[in-house]
């Protein structure tokens, strides 16, 4: 099942994508894509649903982020080998957890923003875990048992405000804007195998990052595991869980580092298999 919500920021309503690829309305059976429906037993009901009976949308309404109320925005860091290589850091012996504040979290395809005086803002395509129940010191087994569905997220990231200002990343994670996510949470019935997920992302129509979340150096269900020792998950948190190699921060040219990151008018395109794509398009900072 791919659960979606759609409209206007703020006034999104639920949704489903059915067999054929069209955008059904769920609002008379739940009122929004809520923590509180991200149980397996409200999606086995869902899942029970007769699709055709669900009124259609028309048109190409915005797509909202798929899950409402994100209690917690978890990310972890430096988690494919190559991409802490490519970092400069040493791959990481424990798995890296830092926050992305919720007020970044936004529509698949909502613009992109740079933060005031930002120069070094930049991309990471990453698998997205929504948690579904609730989940505490929970074994690496039964981990992907709490697990209500995946998604595509960008961990859009400026890198000064990560690296250069000392503390913690999180200065650089948060930014209004920087975490689109969607367009669709598919359930994990329809995801066997996290782990086995092509995953790409595309500056300006030209490819700049390629994996697959087979290289992931501490898998879902570890991370489900290891973070639920710190924290309680709790339905609708969201857990990013790192990005391929192919970052700005990371690209060379004959050898030598040279970065690109992001400037006004770049358009952003993302995806993971079978967990839809996003589209981006980088503006200049704006008063809210
Ligand atoms: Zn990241």
């Amino acid at each position: 099942m791919k659960l979606v919500r759609y409209g206007k920021v703020g006034k999104e309503k639920p949704g489903l994508i059915d067999a054929d690829g069209k955008l059904r309305d769920l609002s008379a059976v739940i009122p929004d894509v809520s923590p509180q429906y991200l149980s397996d037993a409200m999606l086995a009901k869902l899942r029970k649903l007769k699709t055709a009976s669900l009124p259609l949308v028309k048109g190409k309404p915005r797509m909202g982020c798929p899950v409402a109320h994100v209690g917690k925005f978890i990310a972890i860091g430096l988690n494919y080998a190559d991409h802490a290589a490519e970092s400069g850091m040493p791959i990481p012996k424990e798995p890296i957890v830092f926050m992305k504040a919720t007020s970044c979290i936004q529509g698949p395809n909502d613009e992109v923003m740079l933060p005031k005086n930002s120069v070094k803002t930049d991309w990471e395509v990453e698998l997205g875990v929504v948690i579904g129940t609730e989940a505490r010191h929970v074994s690496q087994k039964d981990a992907l048992n709490y697990v209500a569905g995946y998604c595509t997220i960008n961990d859009v990231s400026e890198r000064e405000y990560q690296l250069e200002r000392g503390g913690t990343w999180d200065k650089g994670k948060g930014c209004d804007t920087f975490g689109p996510i969607g367009p669709w949470l598919v359930t994990r019935d329809e995801v066997p195998n996290p782990q086995k997920l092509d995953m790409w992302l595309d500056l300006n129509g030209e490819r700049m990052q390629t994996g697959n979340t087979k290289t992931m150096i501490f898998g879902v269900a570890k991370l489900v595991s290891y973070v639920s020792q710190f924290m309680t998950l709790q339905p609708g948190d969201v857990i990013t869980t790192g990005t391929p190699p192919g970052v700005g921060m990371g690209m060379k040219k004959n050898g030598k580092a040279a970065p690109i990151y992001l400037k006004r008018g770049d358009k952003v395109s993302l995806g993971i298999e079978g967990l839809g794509e996003q589209h981006q398009t980088v503006v200049a900072y704006k008063k809210a």
